[in-house]
């Protein structure tokens, strides 16, 4: 569960990111957030797994506070929340096999992912992220020879060995083409409806928020200006 108790976001320019937000997202929910470019969806999402410090309020994952975590309590609250960015974010020489893996360094000595000793865990994990994304013929590819969605699928993949429960996208469709854009989000809603992992994903499209999601949340200029259902949203959401 993630919870905004009254959270507010001042950048150091003065602007207000978020006024005083409220918020409560249940596990197993898909939850898309939505609003013009500038109205912080991405200082919502971001501030989820502190990737954003928020200047007043709290925000609690699963009953703890994130906002008040000391380092290693960080750590453990990310190792359950996974990232997905409109920019894929992979490590472009390396093979998808290994950025994949790489989900799950929070389990491993730096030596460990240096030198590549993975357990047979750790490949089962990989190769069952790699089906559930279609993307099991890829495992020793490079990752900057595949397309964008495959890259995007990857890192989707990368979020389950994980083993996140709270999958967080900011604008993971927002650079691929209308085609690969239904892949990659009927990718996520089957993850989310599959493995009962929570989505809270940042889209520019009231459409695709609609087909997809089971709530919507709007903001305009950092205030929730709507919160509900796909069919309750309409086009001014
Ligand atoms: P969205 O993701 O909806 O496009 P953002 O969360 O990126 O919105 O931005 C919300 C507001 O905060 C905007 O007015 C933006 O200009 C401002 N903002 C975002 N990041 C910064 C920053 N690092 N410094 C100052 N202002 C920022
Ligand atoms: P390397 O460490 O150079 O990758 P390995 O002999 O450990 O060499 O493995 C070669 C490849 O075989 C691995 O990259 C992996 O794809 C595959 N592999 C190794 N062990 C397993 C395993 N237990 N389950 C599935 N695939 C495996």
């Amino acid at each position: 569960m993630i919870q905004f108790e009254n959270v507010t976001k001042t950048y150091n320019n003065g602007v207000k990111g978020l006024k005083n937000i409220n918020l409560t997202i249940n596990d197993g929910e898909f939850v898309s957030v939505i609003g013009l470019s500038g109205a912080g969806k991405s200082t919502l999402l971001r501030s989820i797994n502190r990737l954003n410090e928020i200047t007043e309020g709290n925000i609690n994952i699963d009953g703890a506070s994130i906002t008040k975590a000391n380092k290693r309590d960080l750590r453990r609250i990310r190792r359950n929340i996974g990232m997905i960015f409109q920019h894929f974010n992979l490590v472009k020489k390396s093979s998808v096999q290994k950025n994949i893996i790489s989900g799950r360094l929070g389990y491993y000595s730096t030596l460990k992912s240096i030198f590549g000793i993975f357990s047979k865990e750790d490949y089962a994990l990989v190769n069952d992220a790699l089906g559930r994304v279609g993307l099991a013929d890829k495992l020793h590819s490079r990752s900057d020879e595949l397309s964008g969605g495959q890259q995007q699928r990857v890192s989707i993949a990368r979020t389950l060995v994980q083993q996140a429960s709270i999958i967080l996208a900011d604008e993971p469709v927002a650079s691929l083409d209308p085609i690969t854009t239904q892949k990659i989000m009927k990718d996520l809603k089957k993850i989310n409806q599959e493995l009962n992992h929570t989505v809270v994903i940042n889209l520019h499209s009231v459409d695709l928020a609609r087909e997809f999601s089971s709530r919507i949340i709007g903001l305009r200029d950092g205030e929730v200006v709507f919160d509900g259902t796909a069919a309750e949203a309409t086009d001014e959401v």
